[in-house]
């Protein structure tokens, strides 16, 4: 699976994993700018390393996932869980909504508690509905 989105940025090996971070991003996207009231003002760009070492040396961090310089960066660790990629891509996109309409400073000063906590808090919305959806199917 090659991904010919022109949001995702791929590392040679990569090419499965940002297949799957592509088909993740329509829906994360519709559901970033609809909890979070707006929309993206900005080019969105994710990063897909083929490598968790190669994701480290890109961000300096041992991390699944992260947003800086304007953009998503995601590490192949996310694969360990593949059912979570859709939440971990939205969680992303959260921050990286927040960095677009916030500027740098103002996002970097924001309390952490205050960014996961939104990050958390969309999900947490979409995966009500979802199971309210579900259940009355
Ligand atoms: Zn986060």
């Amino acid at each position: 699976m090659l991904s010919s989105d022109k949001r995702v940025f791929y590392e040679d090996g990569a090419e499965a994993f940002a297949g799957a971070i592509a088909e993740a991003l329509d829906a994360a996207v519709v559901d970033v700018e609809r909890q979070q009231n707006g929309s993206f003002v900005k080019k969105i760009r994710l990063f897909v390393s083929a490598s968790p070492e190669s994701f480290e040396a890109l961000t300096g961090r041992k991390a699944k996932g992260i947003t800086y310089r304007g953009s998503v960066f995601l590490s192949p660790r996310l694969l360990e869980h593949p059912d979570e990629i859709d939440a971990y891509v939205t969680h992303e996109l959260s921050h990286l909504f927040l960095l677009q309409h916030r500027g740098l400073y103002k996002y970097m000063t924001m309390p952490q508690w205050f960014t996961e906590g939104l990050a958390v808090f969309v999900l947490q919305t979409i995966f009500d509905v979802r199971c309210i959806f579900e259940r009355t199917r």
